[in-house]
């Protein structure tokens, strides 16, 4: 029962993007609503670029693209969710990024958020909140952590973060914290 309780716990209280303690996900479906944007800004082009070619490679899949999933600078309707992946009834999509973080972090910190929104927008995943403890501390096994993965973190294992995020299979991040 304990067990139970803190599980509960857990869910509730880690289930954001960003930051602890706030009970939304940033994997948002809107109704009786159209999406803001029909295009992506080009501040984003780089990211989408290289999503594309790890995507291709991680997959397999030459032709992977992100397709029809607009990236822009907006309101996130969550000041604790620095992006955000709305999903709309008429089946599209898009990502909205506060643009005052965005300037405020450097290139890791971009990619790890935008790229954790493409999973949830792309890729359909969900949030993934599994911890592992290593001698440096618990790691994040997964880019699907609610909280998403520092820039430090990222940049230390970048590409096994990216591997779990297009397959979902661990073992390189086991391997990169020597487990
Ligand atoms: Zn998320």
């Amino acid at each position: 029962m304990k067990q139970l309780f803190l599980l509960i716990f857990t869910i509730l209280f880690v289930n954001a993007c960003g930051v602890p303690l706030s009970l939304r996900k940033d994997r948002v479906s809107k109704k009786d609503e159209s999406r803001q944007y029909a295009t992506t800004d080009s501040a984003f082009a780089t990211y989408v670029a290289t999503f594309e070619q790890q995507g291709a490679q991680k997959t397999g899949n030459p032709d992977f693209k992100v397709g029809d999933i607009p990236i822009n600078f907006g309101d996130t309707e969550n000041p604790h969710f620095q992006g955000v992946c709305f999903e709309y009834s008429d089946g599209t999509k898009e990502i909205i990024v506060q643009k005052a973080w965005w300037d405020s972090v450097d290139q890791n910190y971009r990619e790890s958020l935008l790229f954790h929104e493409l999973g949830h927008c792309r890729l359909g995943r969900e949030h993934d909140n599994t911890l592992v403890a290593t001698n440096d501390g618990d790691k994040k096994l997964s880019m699907m952590s609610a909280v998403i993965v520092n820039s430090n973190e990222y940049n230390a294992n970048r590409d096994a973060y990216l591997t779990e995020l297009f397959t979902q299979n661990v073992n390189s991040l086991l391997s990169a914290f020597s487990l």
